[in-house]
């Protein structure tokens, strides 16, 4: 793929980046560890855009009430789905 950023060719999602996070409530701050990240030679390494959405998305599905304030990326994707239909 190109970069995002600046179009070189033949970068490559091959990197992780932990990043700071806001939960969607905006109650808590997290550490996401190793996310999935482009390692461009000219912008260095970076998250996409749309790798953003997928960790707001995750971060909005799953129920992160049990996890500490740092969990990686693999850990995300694996927490419980939340309830919403079940909801009182
Ligand atoms: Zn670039």
């Amino acid at each position: 793929m190109d970069c995002l950023w600046c179009n070189a060719p033949n970068v490559e999602e091959s990197e992780k980046k932990d990043c700071y996070w806001i939960m969607p409530d905006g109650k808590r701050s997290i550490k996401i560890l190793q996310i999935p990240a482009i390692n461009c030679p000219e912008c260095g390494i970076y998250v996409s855009d749309y790798m953003n959405q997928k960790v707001d998305e995750a971060l909005s599905i799953h129920d992160l009430s049990e996890y500490p304030e740092k969990f990686t990326y693999d850990q995300l994707l694996l927490a419980p789905v939340k309830q919403l239909f079940n909801w009182k």
